[in-house]
């Protein structure tokens, strides 16, 4: 009997699966491409059929069928399982057929609802003229799939039921609402509305969400689905579908408000952009942007910044280490307005996008007389509880002694009152996982790259303990298995097996999967080395840029302090680093 792995890679051909999301041209024997993973003009990526494994020479990642859609789906293991075995034919077993034959029932009514709503607008020539009139092109209607809900309390039960839907399939997939009366009766939930349809990561319709059509202002302007089996807001980023690529690419993403700024940038060209769909910002969507990188931009007017729950996202991005910087729109104007205007102006907030304490720091300062003690007192208010979040230490400190010195306060007193912040309970945000994530940063794939190597392969094992040391590695499991790789010595006989059981014996998937993403490489063993070497190098000059950086924040602060005596020492160790 097959693994369903096995029965996968029979059934499908890799070049098929990539060019599902890729342009692919034939080139000898192999297909190239341009890279989905990194920014090129020339294609370096290419997929060998009779290996069937595909290889980026530019940014130096590889693997089969299932690490593809990992890293392009932005999935686990499980999942890109899920999607190849749909996509084959396959049937997992494990999975509760009741539960999956009802979230299918729910996608399939979604996309039909979907269906529908796309049919009345096409029939809604002043909904069309509306749409415009906002400056939305035809293109992006049809991209976006958005729709009409009409003015009616029956139209989409009416359709769906006669599509042969059961009545509590239709509720279930939020689309309409029990009145309280007997004999039990339903109306749909969205009437009168523009619908702008919810995708899940792969596309699929799961939700929606409906934005009021010249109704009456005591109703909602917007209205979404509600939570269902398919629909989690907590999870669910607003245009993710369309912009992970481009997220990926550009190693940033946008974050703005509603539907509409999203859909107007992606027709801007800026389609690196998304939104939380009905919910403020969650720690589980932070984790889902992490995948694909660490630069966030926040669009926000001026106003918005100063609310709570904008705080709060911030509070959270922070936490999660994201490098933040905002969008700051003039008052009362959202990224929709203004690209409308000129999408030329919308790049150019991009680009002006202030890093986050600079934001804060302007902010506060522009609103209070840092001269005037009760001000100093408020703004140190305002001020400390931003600082306090920073991950990162020496950043924390920088940033302290500017606010003492624009205060002009010592720092050991704004250090006492920092101790004392407490930040409100933002939930708690775990960035590493124990199991590898596709989508995982370009150091955390090169740190298990080489592990994976040396696992494969320990005669190499001196050359790496040589070179590196464990503080270079980023995160706490690849840092256990390097520790652990350690203790072991480098001979030719090792028996792999035991030698492999051996290492983080409590992580057998761990150890199992990242040797399974080296062995796709097929590499000859005369070339092993040459990768590990690389790989050695990059961690090394990785870990070495990071130091160089944060000392020279902190040589800066020596200088401001005038402080000779350690600005010496702290400039002898920047050129020791240097030259490493
Ligand atoms: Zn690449």
């Amino acid at each position: 009997m097959n693994s369903p792995v096995d029965e996968i890679k029979n059934r499908l051909d890799i070049a098929e699966v990539i060019s599902g999301y890729i342009k692919l041209k034939k080139a000898g024997k192999d297909y190239k491409a341009l890279c989905p993973f990194h920014s090129e003009k020339t294609p370096s990526f290419s997929v060998s059929p009779s290996k069937q494994i595909w290889h980026c020479f530019g940014c130096n990642t590889g693997g089969d069928m299932f690490s593809f859609v990992m890293q392009m789906e932005g999935v686990e293991f499980a999942d890109a399982l899920r999607i190849l075995a749909q996509k084959a034919g396959v049937t997992l077993k494990k999975q509760d057929p009741q539960l999956r034959s009802q979230r299918s029932k729910l996608y399939e009514i979604c996309q039909e609802a979907a269906e529908f709503f796309k049919e009345n607008l096409k029939k809604s020539k002043a909904v069309q003229d509306y749409l415009k009139k906002r400056g939305i092109s035809s293109k992006s209607i049809k991209e976006f799939r958005i729709g009409y809900a009409s003015d009616s309390w029956n139209s989409l039960y009416n359709h769906l039921t006669s599509l042969g839907h059961k009545v509590e399939d239709i509720e279930k997939a939020g689309l309409i609402i029990k009145k309280q009366s007997t004999p039990r009766t339903y109306y749909d939930r969205f009437r009168k509305r523009i619908m702008f349809p919810i995708c899940d990561i792969s596309g699929q319709v799961i939700g929606f969400t409906g934005r009021i059509f010249r109704g009456d202002e005591s109703t909602a302007k917007y209205i979404n689905s509600p939570e269902t089996l398919i629909f989690n807001k907590s999870q669910i980023l607003y245009g993710l579908d369309k912009a992970k690529i481009d997220i990926r690419k550009k190693d940033q993403c946008i974050l703005a408000e509603g539907q509409i700024d999203i859909l107007m940038s992606h027709q801007a060209g800026v389609k690196n952009s998304i939104a939380a769909s009905g919910t403020a910002l969650t720690p589980d969507h932070l984790r889902i942007i992490k995948r694909y990188t660490d630069n966030l931009l926040l669009a926000f007017d001026t106003d918005m910044a100063g609310e709570e729950a904008t705080k709060k996202s911030i509070g959270l991005a922070q936490r999660a280490e994201f490098n933040i910087k905002i969008i700051i729109l003039s008052k009362a104007k959202d990224p929709a307005d203004i690209i409308k205007e000129s999408p030329k102006s919308w790049e150019k907030a991009i680009k002006e996008a202030k890093p986050i304490m600079e934001f804060y720091f302007e902010n506060v300062f522009s609103k209070y007389d840092p001269e005037k003690l009760d001000d100093k007192r408020r703004i140190a208010k305002e001020l400390l509880p931003p600082i306090k979040r920073i991950a990162n230490e020496v950043e924390r400190a920088y940033w302290l002694q500017i606010l003492a010195s624009k205060l002009n306060v010592q720092e050991k007193l704004l250090n006492e009152a920092l101790a004392k912040v407490r930040n409100p309970s933002e939930s708690s945000y775990q960035p590493t996982a124990d199991h590898p994530k596709a989508g995982k940063s370009r150091i955390q794939s090169l740190e298990e790259n080489l592990l994976g190597f040396v696992l494969k392969y320990p005669e190499h094992i001196d050359y790496v303990k040589k070179n590196l040391e464990q503080k270079y590695f980023t995160n706490a499991t690849t840092q256990k298995v390097f520790q652990e790789l350690k203790k072991q010595k480098s001979n030719k006989k090792t028996n792999l097996k035991e030698f492999q059981k051996k290492v983080l014996s409590d992580k057998p998937y761990y150890i199992n999967h990242i040797i399974f993403q080296i062995e796709h490489y097929n590499l000859e063993d005369k070339d092993v080395f040459k990768e590990i070497e690389f790989y050695t190098k990059e961690i090394k000059s990785d870990y070495l840029k990071k130091k160089l950086s944060e000392l020279s924040l902190v040589i800066k602060k020596a200088e401001r302090e005038g402080d000779r005596k350690e600005l010496e020492k702290l400039k002898k160790e920047f050129n020791n680093l240097l030259k490493k």
